[in-house]
């Protein structure tokens, strides 16, 4: 039973309905700085899912503060009838909305007309990865700030809201107050510890006294920030408490890391190699001296694994955003004891976060309705039920099947092999991607729930189809990996790195992977072989490996390869081997970059689409719809996501 997660909890007179909040994270959905029918959209379908609190993205409350995303903007009270249309819209569905400030200081970042605003922080010091330098605040700006901050929360309460958070989390400008590091000033906001707390402690004051009695306020804080100079985790308790004696909470908001600088900023939407619920020991080491209710997130992506969080004792409400990313209903059917009905997030932040870095709306690999609500409508039954046959039971497939059988045809999966899952039965195999598996077994669950028939080990051709008696086919063959036409001589020793990862066929001795994608393939191998003990060279055919990976991951998992002793070599196509060199081609230059001691060469080159069966149906007179890989190769996002556009259209 789930009975501390369904448990109530009360913050000043507002009584949230259960322990399960969506914290603030940007979605890309904000129409002109404010909420409009997209972000409304979006935030209902997760009240109505049974959430108990939404916490909406953070807002800016100057225009100090900025980035080239779309963001919310509360610096005037046109941003009013948007935030009160949202809230009308949570509290329809019995769940509570706070809304969020922020301020970005030194890593506010955006070049308009050409050139780069000014970005304005405690001090002069540079961050590393938006390579600004910032200017020192002056006081007169600082002392605007304060008032701007109360007055955008006074919105908040004119809009409806029942609570206000502020961002002291992830190195954004309350915490570079806080942090030594970044802020050396030498007026009353510098120096000590009362001194670096004198600007939160003053907007908190502000925003209580904009907003009365009755609204909640909090803060959210990375209680370490696990970076170099960053916030450790003794200062951030001392900060807390002693911000709570002066009365100046009603909950505090545990997370870690930070978005300024480069090693914190993996746990800023920690991927799936971080254990479920990492954060809550902190949290509870916070909630047991602070004395206020604590909220945490970090990886609590089943309603389970929040219950345990909970009955320890760790916290007192659970961030569980992505797991209302990948299913809006998770709480309803927590509550419900459907646990197996629920799409679980898999961490691998490929359309979430990903997505928002990308500079677009964010969505979910295995739910591509998210973020699209106030676009995609439900899935409308059929006038004319059809045996559909899916060819092909890859992500692609599977999703097709569920969707049309939602729609009420009749849908057969067959897939060749005697397993579903198609590519991703191979990604889950690279380091730290197990949970990628997630996605097989959540379609899988979604294949049952619609009683599709499966049949495994079932090639599909013309004459079966026929045979069948199909109406429609959506073929989803896949593809094949692709080998490059290559100068070699029969002693170069080449593979596929897919029959690595099968095991049909070994590395030996020093290794060098053409990665011709620079995604998880070309590092996930280099990770997995010079684990092995083999030397690795990872040669990419871009300008750095896992260009096309969410960029915080990307940055980790290079550090990781670096601290590996896999030499990246940038820039590089391979283009002839023999027994002992790779020879490779930079891919700028046309300069020859000659690769002495290659033993084995790793091909991580993508894949052909497999046409057969499309070919052989050119006459056939059904309805054909190609999806996946075999129309182009795509990533699990794409196919899912082409999956469901077919099993609609059919
Ligand atoms: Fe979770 Fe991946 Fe979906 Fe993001 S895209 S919500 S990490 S499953």
């Amino acid at each position: 039973t789930l009975k501390h997660l369904f448990s109530p909890l009360m913050l000043r007179k507002t009584e949230i309905r259960n322990r399960i909040v969506s914290t603030g994270h940007q979605t890309y959905l904000a129409e002109q700085g404010v909420p409009g029918d997209k972000l409304i959209a979006y935030h209902e379908a997760r009240a109505r899912g049974g959430a108990g609190l939404i916490i909406v993205e953070s807002a800016r409350f100057h225009e100090t503060s900025f980035s080239d995303s779309a963001e919310l903007v509360v610096v005037d009270d046109s941003s009013i009838p948007g935030y009160r249309r949202l809230a009308q819209a949570v509290h329809r569905h019995g769940a509570k909305i706070f809304g969020q400030l922020s301020h970005s200081g030194r890593v506010s970042k955006r070049v308009k007309e050409g050139m780069r605003d000014v970005a304005y922080a405690p001090s002069a010091v540079p961050d590393n990865r938006f390579h600004t330098m910032p200017r020192a605040m002056p006081l007169e700006l600082l002392e605007e700030l304060i008032v701007a901050c109360g007055e955008a929360a006074g919105r908040f309460a004119k809009a409806g809201l029942d609570g206000v958070e502020l961002v002291s989390s992830h190195g954004l400008l309350f915490a570079q107050f806080l942090n030594p590091a970044t802020n050396h000033r030498t007026d009353r906001f510098g120096g000590t510890r009362e001194n670096r707390m004198r600007f939160l402690a003053e907007c908190l004051a502000a925003v209580r006294a904009n907003v009365g009695e009755d609204l909640v306020v909090g803060m959210r804080i990375s209680v370490e920030e696990v970076e170099a100079d960053g916030l450790e985790a003794g200062e951030v308790i001392e900060v807390c408490k002693a911000l709570a004696r002066a009365g100046a909470l009603d909950y505090v908001n545990a997370t870690t890391g930070s978005m300024a600088g480069l090693g914190g900023s993996i746990h800023v939407v920690p991927p799936m190699d971080h254990k479920p619920a990492y954060v809550a020991p902190q949290a509870g080491t916070l909630r047991a001296v602070v004395g206020l209710p604590v909220f945490v997130a970090g990886r609590i992506n089943q309603p389970q694994i929040a219950e345990e969080v909970l009955s320890a004792g760790l916290a007192d409400m659970c961030g569980m955003t992505r797991a209302m990313i990948s299913d809006a209903d998770m709480a309803r059917k927590a509550q419900a004891g459907q646990f197996d009905d629920i799409r679980a997030c898999i961490g691998c932040n490929q359309a979430c976060i990903g997505h928002f870095h990308q500079g677009y709306s964010i969505s979910c690999i295995q739910n591509p309705i998210s973020g699209r609500e106030s676009q995609m409508g439900a899935v409308t039954h059929t006038a004319v039920p059809k045996l559909v046959v899916v060819a092909g039971g890859g992500p692609a497939g599977m999703k097709a099947a569920v969707t049309a059988a939602e729609r009420g045809h009749r849908v057969i999966l067959c897939e060749a092999s005697g397993r579903l899952g198609g590519q991703a039965l191979l990604a889950q195999l690279l380091p730290g991607r197990a949970e990628f598996g997630g996605l097989i077994t959540n379609l899988e669950q979604e294949l049952k729930r619609q009683s599709v028939e499966v049949r495994l080990n079932t090639p599909v051709s013309k004459a079966v189809l026929l045979d069948m008696g199909a109406d429609a086919v959506v073929a989803a063959t896949g593809g094949s990996p692709y080998r490059p036409a290559l100068e070699v001589d029969e002693s170069a020793n080449i593979v596929q790195a897919w029959d690595i990862l099968t095991g049909k066929q070994h590395a030996r001795g020093s290794v060098l992977i053409a990665d011709w994608r620079c995604d998880w393939v070309g590092m996930g191998m280099a990770e997995k072989l010079v684990r092995e003990g083999h030397h690795v060279r990872l040669a990419v055919n871009g300008p750095h490996a896992g260009l096309n990976l969410q960029m915080y991951l990307r940055d980790s998992w290079a550090a990781r390869l670096h601290e590996l002793g896999v030499a990246i070599v940038p820039n590089a196509r391979i283009y002839g081997a023999d027994a002992t060199t790779a020879y490779l081609l930079h891919i700028i230059s046309n300069a020859p970059i000659v690769c002495e001691g290659v033993e084995t060469i790793v091909l991580a080159c993508g894949q052909k689409p497999e046409t057969t069966l499309e070919q052989e149906l050119a006459d056939w007179r059904g309805e054909v719809i190609i999806v996946g890989d075999c129309l182009s190769p795509r990533t699990a996002e794409e196919a899912v996501y082409e999956g469901l556009l077919a099993g609609r259209r059919l």
